[in-house]
């Protein structure tokens, strides 16, 4: 029986320069490996250890990369290890088989929404009316199922975030700030959901997880196992649960440490 490991990407397996959180001298740090370029630019990063990690980790067990991005966003990482059968995007609005997505799966999260919480459109609207141009940088809508804002951080008033996750919560959507990021996102839409499908279809035995934000919270929560590392929503929240391993690394390091804690787990006899 293999065992199934759902992680995060952003934040938890790859680092933009701006998130490695590097703290040694520069002569001590870690070598990088760019997994990520963008516009002809390199964007994400992990360490070279972590890189050999994740393709050992690859080997052992079904890896199902499980993000927020949307397909083609997630399309533009490149991974080491073997190609990944199963990736889920969209926070498990799309499960991509060999790189496909499934439709009936899709399918199935669309008449979910439909049936559980405000519609995309209502959210859209508010989104427009209530934040205030100053700070907000870009207004995006993700794979046609929720929005984002990319926003100047350090402008960005406290009270408006409180406010907006308080609404959308009366409309069954879930308010998630990463970085320079505010994710507006229907409830029902969750990771965990997708990657219960996988290990149905893989007849998995053992599920473990990372991740570092809000968003990952149900995924956390739905493994047997999971990690989350010392930075990002979470940790800030000192949010943790029964099986949750709250890490004290922070930055592209923690990265490395997750990975070293699931392939030290997947190859534990059970
Ligand atoms: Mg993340």
């Amino acid at each position: 029986m293999p065992a199934l490991v759902a992680s995060d990407l952003d934040r938890t397996l790859i680092y933009s320069a701006a998130a490695l959180a590097l703290t040694m001298p520069d002569a001590r740090a870690p070598r990088l490996l760019c997994v990520e370029v963008h516009e002809s630019r390199p964007l994400s990063y992990m360490t070279e250890t972590a890189a050999e990690l994740l393709t050992d980790l690859g080997d052992a067990a079904v890896f199902v990369p499980t993000t927020t991005r949307t397909r083609k966003q997630y399309q533009r990482i490149n991974l080491p290890g073997p190609p990944p059968r199963f990736a889920i995007c969209a926070n498990g609005g799309h499960l991509l088989v060999d790189g496909e997505t499934d439709r009936d799966w899709h399918a199935r999260v669309l008449a979910r929404l439909a049936d559980e919480c405000a519609p995309l459109s209502e959210v859209r609207e508010h989104l427009l009316r209530t934040a205030d141009p100053v700070w907000v940088r870009k207004q995006r809508v993700a794979d046609d199922l929720f929005a984002y804002l990319v926003v100047e951080r350090e402008l960005l008033p406290e009270e408006w975030v409180k406010e907006l996750a308080a609404w959308a919560e009366n409309r069954g959507w879930t308010v998630s700030l990463q970085g320079r990021k505010i994710y507006a996102v229907p409830a029902p839409l969750t990771k965990s959901a997708a990657v219960h499908e996988i290990a149905r279809r893989t007849g998995a035995d053992l599920t473990l997880a990372a991740g570092d934000s809000l968003l990952d919270a149900d995924l956390l929560l739905a493994a047997d196992r999971s990690w989350r590392p010392g930075h990002g929503e979470l940790a800030d929240a000192a949010w943790t649960a029964p099986g949750v391993h709250a890490l004290p690394e922070r930055g592209v390091l923690a990265g490395e440490r997750i990975l070293r804690e699931l392939l030290r787990t997947v190859r534990t006899p059970r």
